[in-house]
């Protein structure tokens, strides 16, 4: 069993990961599994610690990446998946952030996303055990408390990665919101992974019409080619924005509008677009910037607002059946771009923060 591993670490905000040699545990613990990283894909939220728009106090360095796959290297005692299936070496795997299952969201409210003690691998110093959580290592740890799923076969390694954040997290969306009706009208707001993601989402689910909102051009093209009717630029200003979603949505509005981008107006641009009875599920405002609603308009339309907090082990169970069942139903590796190296990493963090790359996918095992 190896000892250190390979790792792209953030040691500070802003500035090239930096590849060190991380020290791994001595021992694989009952319920957890020593890992062999094949991909991992990055997601916004690593961008944004990255660049420190988000930030744990102390929590330097660390480990990015939290949407991966890999082989088991070895397992410890009695390590299952989530179904009870027995885990060991050679297995494939993906897994969700640990939780305690002791704490009130765990044992009452039984949502492992209100977990109190939720681990994701940027919660955990890559100097202390057990080190090396995240996603843009070598070998990966994996908890105990992360519930494991042994993937099948014919799930793409970057599928099965994504299924980790961004896709688990548009389907805990759309469930949230009591599913899409068949026919209606859906505003996707946001037009990278996540909103491209949504939208594809939206058109499978029998959305009637689907506009997605977001910028850079190319990746409206995007939205397009994943099922986007039409597509708003946020190159216009947020009244222009609001009066050409109106246009496009007709008269009575939006039956459903997903926040998947977390601008600092998409509550306000959410309930002047949504529909009498129309249902807003805010999934992207991951900042604590205060963000203005007009609560006398969700009054007025009866409006059900409602957040999405990421996605458990169901989710992303849910997750991977849906690439199963629509493997060909959408151009799904366009999302994606050619793996690299965990010396490139960091060029891939800063590319996704110019909004170049969509999602950006790294394999350890390459130089
Ligand atoms: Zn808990
Ligand atoms: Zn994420």
């Amino acid at each position: 069993m190896p000892t250190t591993t390979a790792a792209a670490v953030l040691t500070e905000h802003g500035k090239p990961l930096s590849l060190q040699d991380v020290p791994l545990p001595d021992a694989v613990e009952p319920g957890a599994a020593l890992v062999r990283i094949t991909c991992t894909t990055l997601c916004g939220t690593d961008v944004h610690l990255w660049a420190g728009q988000m930030t744990f106090p102390g929590m330097l360095p660390m480990i990015l990446g939290h949407e991966m796959v890999g082989e088991v290297v070895e397992a410890g005692p009695g390590t299952t998946d989530a179904l009870g299936r027995p885990i060991g070496p050679g297995d494939r795997i993906g897994w969700s952030e640990s939780t305690c299952g002791h704490c009130y969201g765990c044992a009452v409210l039984r949502q492992p996303v209100a977990c109190a003690n939720r681990g994701y691998g940027f919660m955990q110093r890559a100097d202390r055990p057990p080190y090396a959580t995240g996603g843009l290592v070598e070998y990966c740890y994996v908890t105990p408390g992360a519930a494991k799923l042994l993937l099948p076969a014919d799930v793409k390694d970057t599928w099965a990665s994504m299924s980790g954040c961004a896709a688990k997290t548009v389907l805990r969306a759309v469930d949230r919101a009591g599913g899409i009706r068949a026919g209606s009208t859906v505003v996707v707001q946001g037009a990278g992974a996540l909103g491209i993601f949504a939208t594809a989402v939206a058109r499978i689910a029998g959305a009637g019409t689907v506009i997605t909102v977001g910028g850079p051009d190319d990746r409206l093209a995007a939205a397009v080619r994943f099922g986007a009717d039409a597509t708003v630029s946020t190159d216009l200003d947020k009244d222009q924005r609001i009066a050409r979603i109106r246009e496009l949505a007709g008269e009575r509005g939006a039956d459903y509008v997903f926040d998947l981008a977390g601008a600092p107006t998409v509550a306000e641009e959410a309930v002047a677009v949504a529909a009498q009875r129309g249902t807003v599920v805010i999934v992207g405002s991951t900042g604590f910037e205060p963000a203005p609603v007009p609560l006398g308009a969700v009054m007025g339309k009866e409006l059900t607002v409602v957040g999405s907090l990421n996605g458990d082990i169901a989710d992303y169970h849910r997750s991977i059946e849906f690439f199963q069942t629509f493997a060909g139903r959408m151009p799904w590796d366009e999302l994606f771009s050619e793996p690299v190296g965990l010396s490139q990493a960091g060029a891939c963090v800063e590319s996704m923060s110019r909004l170049g790359q969509i999602k950006a996918v790294v394999d350890p095992r390459l130089p």
